[in-house]
């Protein structure tokens, strides 16, 4: 079976055709400056076809890929027909517990849910539409949620202080984020570690350019940093993470600043980059801190001790833990990180051999001593791998619940 995996941002679109059957990935792609004029970078094994492609929409960046994947030259398929299915990565899901066949009423219900993530759900809506429109009805298209994963966290985990109408009224909770990611690492780390998944207490660490940490207890998330949107938790490359909410309101009266104003700031221009008025690229920050520059080394380490605190709550927060997994472009490729944060956790047994984790880049490795007593692990996500797995089961009638 072959499933396009989609994964639209605001203004860029990556995509995977997978062959489910041989979990190869045929091609992958993606398409950057959709809305301002558009590219496309399509790669087929080591084949790299890049052009400007006029983007106005996300329907001409699906049509940019369904051209690039039926190309003559660098395409995989001779027509269209050949896809089987396409799966969705949705940013914001609500309450869907699980990923969803798209259907006019999960339709309806999706787009009652833009107003939670607008900058994200919009466009991920808009490529579901056009690929209904573009591959026909009859193919299955189905929506995998960022969200879905932690709809087992228990009220005492996502319900706010806030005035309760607003949880019953606006739906006003922690939903948290990137739960494909963090599903796909913490059942990676079961098998890694030869113990059933439903046996262990893991903490899952998601650390990119977006950032979230996930207490996964049994299989299942019981608490993740991020929130109501994905700008709580840790700080991150430009975004702020948790702050006392007291300072938007300081800040709009102290600068005059508009909410769209105060947003932007918390939103583009903190985090990494607010910190150490570098770069919100850990690459950057790092080497500048080698050079002396103070602000970088206090980014990187509140980042760290962010990180170590999480980690240390959610194991309180389960009653133990059995492992620590990295993931992501900061998790999978910064030993400095990955020591730094975890110098911290000894007195919870969690050791990292510094030499083997010093060599560990994008690859799956147990980076902890022999004698810790929680297992380190590195495990680069594989988030396309989920979106496939849940499309072709949703395509051939199974339930995922
Ligand atoms: P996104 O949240 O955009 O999906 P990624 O998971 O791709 O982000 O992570 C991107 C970040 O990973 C970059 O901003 C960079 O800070 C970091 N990164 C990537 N490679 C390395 C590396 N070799 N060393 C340190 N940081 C890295």
């Amino acid at each position: 079976m072959k499933v396009l995996a989609v994964n639209a941002g605001s203004s860029s679109l990556k995509y995977q055709l997978i062959d489910y059957d041989t979990k190869r990935v045929l091609a992958k792609g993606l398409c950057e400056r959709i809305g301002i004029d558009g590219h496309l970078v399509h790669k087929r094994g080591d084949v790299t076809f890049d052009a400007n492609v006029a983007m106005p929409t996300h329907k001409e960046a699906m049509e940019a890929v369904f051209a690039a994947l039926t190309d003559v030259d660098h395409g995989v398929i001779k027509s269209l027909s050949e896809v089987d299915a396409a799966g969705h990565r949705v940013a914001h899901g609500g309450d869907f517990k699980t990923s969803v066949l798209v259907t006019p009423e999960t339709m309806a219900r999706l787009e009652s849910l833009i107003e939670l993530a607008p900058l994200h759900n919009g466009p991920e809506i808009n490529c579901i539409k056009s690929c209904i429109e573009l591959m026909g009805a009859d193919v299955p298209q189905v929506a995998v949620f960022d969200t879905s994963f932690h709809q087992t966290m228990p009220a005492e985990a996502f319900l706010y202080a806030l005035p309760y109408e607003y949880y019953e009224k606006y739906a006003v909770r922690r939903y948290g984020f990137h739960g494909t990611s963090h599903r796909y690492v913490a059942a990676r780390a079961a098998e890694l570690m030869g113990k059933p998944l439903s046996e262990l207490k893991l903490v899952t660490c998601h650390l990119g350019n977006g950032s979230s940490i996930t207490a996964v207890d049994g299989g299942v998330s019981v608490d993740t940093s991020m929130g109501f949107t994905p700008g709580a938790g840790l700080p991150m490359g430009t975004r702020c993470g948790d702050i006392d909410p007291f300072i938007l309101g300081f800040l709009q009266d102290k600068l005059g600043l508009s909410h769209a104003e105060v947003d932007e700031v918390l939103n583009k221009k903190s985090g990494m980059l607010g910190i150490s008025g570098v770069s919100s690229d850990f690459r950057d920050v790092e080497a500048e801190a080698d050079r002396g520059n103070t602000r970088a080394q206090e980014a990187l380490d509140v980042f760290c001790y962010h990180v170590s605190k999480l980690i240390g709550s959610y194991a309180a927060a389960m009653g133990g833990i059995d492992g620590i997994v990295f993931t992501a472009g900061v998790g999978e490729n910064d030993a400095r990180v990955r020591l730094a944060a975890c110098k911290r956790l000894g007195f919870l047994g969690a050791h990292v051999a510094e030499a083997v984790n010093a060599g560990v880049h994008g690859e799956e490795k147990v980076i902890s001593t022999a004698d810790s007593t929680v297992k380190v692990l590195v495990i680069p996500t594989n988030e396309e791998i989920m979106i496939a797995s849940d499309t072709v089961a949703l395509a051939n009638g199974e339930s995922l619940a």
